[in-house]
């Protein structure tokens, strides 16, 4: 196969697999089956009724929707298939995905956080198809997560795909238990950032910063 030119040296497995692993259907129906019942549980607890037509089917919507969809980034077998090129053309420069749309779950209350993030690297050997950049971000944030270690697992995912320290991340988001409970402000937003090698010197730190949309 090849894009741009340029000769397609590796397919793998994200993260680190050269084997295909078989999805683990067995597995997930029975996680949305578990999850069903002690989701109809929770509701029952709080004094729903599931015999209301409205409620009826949420306990199965929610355990499928966490199983197959939101939380689909703790099963590897979900990960996304990864295509790298050889930098033929011997591109040195930072390479930017910005203003990727970035969902995941708060761990501390089972609510969504949601944002921006940016990706960049400066490539060495190999470089990789755009649009994995943003499934990459998508898989690793689709589990459970505080915003402070996704970002820092982006960047040590990408250090590892891309075989190089210079990776810088930036991810701005909006957490739903910060603005719909407790303090209720919906304006704030969270920053995190990830910057190795190159990216933690103030030059290419400054020249990361001021690229992305903010
Ligand atoms: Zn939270």
């Amino acid at each position: 196969m090849k894009i741009n030119g340029e000769k397609n040296i590796e397919t793998v497995l994200f993260p680190n697999n050269t084997m295909r692993i078989e999805p683990q259907e067995d597995d997930d129906i029975e996680k949305i089956e578990s999850i069903k019942y002690h989701f109809g549980k929770i509701m029952e607890a709080l004094g729903l009724n599931l015999d209301d037509p409205s409620l009826q089917k949420t306990p199965e919507r929610v355990a499928k929707m966490y199983v197959n969809d939101v939380f689909k980034g703790l099963n590897k077998t979900n990960s996304p298939k990864i295509s790298f090129f050889k930098n033929t053309s011997g591109y040195q420069e930072m390479i930017l995905v910005d203003n990727i749309t970035l969902y995941s779950y708060c761990e501390h209350h089972f609510v969504p956080f949601f944002g921006k993030a940016a990706v960049a690297y400066i490539p060495k050997d190999r470089v990789i198809g755009l649009s994995k950049i943003n499934r990459i971000v998508q898989f690793v944030a689709s589990k459970p997560q505080i915003q402070e270690r996704l970002t820092m697992e982006i960047g040590e995912k990408f250090k590892e795909l891309l075989k190089t320290e210079d990776i810088a991340i930036y991810i701005e988001a909006n957490h739903l238990c910060v603005a719909s409970r407790g303090v209720k402000d919906d304006n704030s937003m969270t920053t995190t950032t990830f910057f190795g090698g190159k990216f933690r010197k103030n030059k290419m730190k400054n020249r990361f910063l001021t690229s992305i949309h903010k």
